[in-house]
């Protein structure tokens, strides 16, 4: 007697469809069913890509350990460059921001009123006082990931600390709604909530992103946005929580003379965090921070 093969997953696993996504395909239809904007398959991740994805991962915390346990009054920006490009190859991955788009370094560094995209320079002197935004990408074996942290420059303000503090808090609240079958805007509402508590604006026209098998995925995730209203965030989505929080205006310009460097319109500083998260059927798990 003839066996008949049961068809396969659309997800890449390799395992029986009606044990693998089925479930999820009859939640998806009965969400699109009811207006809601759903994931194309291609962003949920099966398990070997969020393997591959974990380890890329890996390598972005320990690019922005070695940052975290070097960076002091005195280093250029530059010397921030060498350091991710010398460790991310260390590890045999590719710094992801290297000619992306025509981006001439291997990461972002944003000072002071730079929002995000600062072009390392052996111009920039930090110095006391500063604070940097140093954001990580890192291609290793064609998956992705993407994080950043602050650093406060020996002693700086109270009120410049409590910028720094404050967009921490925002990205952390936004990662406390990521949860099967919400949705991206309860992200950006608790964001844009505790900024605004706390007397800042959130950047609008930036925002996070989908990322994995490319440095850029759909979704784009605002910071601005509304309880229940975006996309479902649906199990094996991998995506960035990275608002920029403004000590004044949300404004900003884009420095025309490299195309890239993103500055707050009136001058004041801006603060962000960044991390990767995957939703899981449980919740979520940080990938990269
Ligand atoms: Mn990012």
């Amino acid at each position: 007697m003839d066996r008949i093969k049961k068809p396969l997953c659309w997800c890449g696993s390799k395992a029986e469809y009606s044990t693998c996504h089925q479930e999820f395909d009859e939640k998806i239809r009965e969400l699109r069913g009811k207006g809601y904007l759903v994931p194309q398959r291609k962003l949920i991740k099966n398990t070997q890509q969020i393997k591959g994805i974990r380890e890329s991962a890996k390598i972005n915390i320990a690019v922005l350990d070695f940052v975290a346990q070097h960076i002091r009054a005195g280093v250029t920006t530059q010397q921030i460059d060498s350091w991710v490009h010398e460790r991310t190859t260390h590890y045999k991955a590719v710094p992801a921001p290297l000619h992306f788009e025509g981006f001439p370094k291997s990461v972002c560094t944003s000072v002071n009123n730079q929002v995000c995209h600062g072009i390392p320079s052996s111009k920039v002197v930090l110095k006391e006082g500063d604070i940097v935004n140093v954001d990580v990408s890192t291609n290793y074996r064609g998956y992705y990931s993407d994080s950043s942290r602050m650093f406060c420059i020996g002693k700086v303000t109270e009120t410049t600390k409590r910028l720094v503090d404050t967009a921490k808090e925002c990205m952390e609240l936004g990662l406390k709604q990521v949860r099967p079958w919400g949705f991206l805007g309860d992200i950006g509402q608790a964001v844009s909530d505790h900024a605004k508590k706390n007397g800042y604006a959130v950047v609008r026209e930036i925002g996070g992103h989908g990322i994995g098998l490319q440095f850029h995925e759909l979704p784009w995730v605002s910071y601005v946005s509304k309880r229940g209203t975006q996309m479902v965030m649906a199990p094996g989505m991998i995506f960035t929580i990275e608002p920029m929080i403004n000590m004044g205006s949300h404004r900003i310009v884009i420095d025309q003379s490299n195309g890239w460097t993103v500055y707050t319109a009136d001058g004041k500083p801006s603060a962000q965090w960044e991390i990767q998260v995957l939703v899981t059927e449980e919740g979520y798990e940080v990938l990269a921070y």
